[in-house]
C-alpha cells in the first residue's frame, strides 16, 4: 500500500525476481548473458567514442545487474558507480569486481532515487537493456537526464516493439536458441525509438546517434550497424550546457 507521501517506486518485483534468479550465471560466457557478453565490446567501443573517452570520466550505470559494462567501462579508466535492485545481481557485481581487481562503487537503490542525491555529476550515464523492465520508462529516463553533467552523454538501449524484435529477440532468442531463459522479455513493454526520442526529448535531451545491434547467424556475430534498429537499438543522447 502507498500513503499520500511516499511514491511508488518504479520498479517491477516480478522482474527483480527474474534477474535474482539468474544472477549466478551473469559471468558464464556461454549461460544466460551469452548475447549481452558478446555484444560488450561493441556498446563499450560506441560508448567510448560517443562519450569522447571513458578514461577519466565519472559514469553511471543504472541496471547495472552483474557489472559486464561496468567492469568494461572501469577497465578502460572510467570512475564508475553502477546501481541496480536486484541485489542477488549485485552481490555476483561486487565479488567479480574484487576478482577482476577493479574497484566500482555498487548501490541497491533506483535512479529515481539516486538522482535526488547525486544531480548534474556524471559525465556519462548508461542505462542499457533496462527500460524495457521497469513499469515507466520515462521516469528513469528523466532521472538519467538529472544525473548528467550539462554537456553529458546519455546512453540507452533497449529493444524495439516490432513483429521483428518479437520473432527475433523473444521466440527464437528464448525458444529456439535458448539464449536466454523464456520469460526474460516481454514483448509488449519494448520500445520503439521515437517513443524513447519523445521521452529523452521530454527529459530535455538531445537525440544524437543512433544505430542498432545486429546478429549475423552466418559469422554467430553480433555487429553495430544504422542500417535498421528494428531489433536491438543503441540510443546516445546529449544534456545540452546551461
Ligand atoms: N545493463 C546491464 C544489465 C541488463 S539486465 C547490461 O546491459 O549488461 C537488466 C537489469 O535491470 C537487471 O539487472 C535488473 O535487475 C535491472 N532492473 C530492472 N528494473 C530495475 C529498476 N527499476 N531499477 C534498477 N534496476 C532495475
Amino acid at each position: 500500500m502507498t500513503t499520500a507521501n511516499t511514491a511508488t517506486p518504479n520498479v517491477d518485483p516480478a522482474e527483480i525476481e527474474k534477474f535474482n534468479a539468474m544472477a549466478s550465471r551473469w559471468w558464464d560466457p556461454t549461460g544466460d548473458f551469452k548475447p549481452l557478453h558478446e555484444v560488450n565490446p561493441l556498446r563499450v567501443q560506441f560508448i567510448d567514442q560517443y562519450g569522447q573517452g571513458l578514461a577519466g570520466k565519472k559514469v553511471l550505470d543504472v541496471g547495472c545487474g552483474g557489472g559486464l559494462l561496468s567492469e568494461a567501462m572501469a577497465r578502460a579508466g572510467a570512475e564508475v558507480t553502477g546501481i541496480d535492485m536486484s541485489p542477488e545481481a549485485l552481490g555476483v557485481a561486487r565479488l567479480h569486481a574484487l576478482e577482476s581487481e577493479l574497484t566500482i562503487d555498487y548501490q541497491q537503490i533506483t535512479a529515481e532515487a539516486f538522482a535526488a542525491e547525486h544531480a548534474g555529476q556524471y559525465d556519462i550515464v548508461t542505462c542499457l537493456e533496462m527500460l524495457e523492465h521497469v513499469p515507466t520508462p520515462a521516469s528513469v529516463i528523466r532521472a538519467c537526464a538529472l544525473l548528467a553533467k550539462p554537456g553529458g552523454k546519455i546512453i540507452f538501449s533497449t529493444l524495439n516493439r516490432t513483429l521483428k524484435a518479437k520473432v527475433l529477440g523473444v521466440y527464437l532468442a528464448e525458444y529456439v536458441l535458448r539464449w536466454l531463459p523464456k520469460g526474460t522479455h516481454d514483448a509488449t513493454k519494448f520500445i520503439r525509438p521515437s517513443e524513447l526520442i519523445h521521452d529523452a526529448d521530454q527529459a530535455g535531451l538531445q537525440a544524437k546517434a543512433m544505430t542498432g545491434i545486429h546478429y549475423n547467424p552466418l559469422t554467430s556475430g553480433f555487429f553495430l550497424s544504422d542500417r535498421n534498429v528494428d531489433v536491438n537499438y543503441i540510443l546516445a543522447c546529449e544534456k545540452p550546457n546551461e
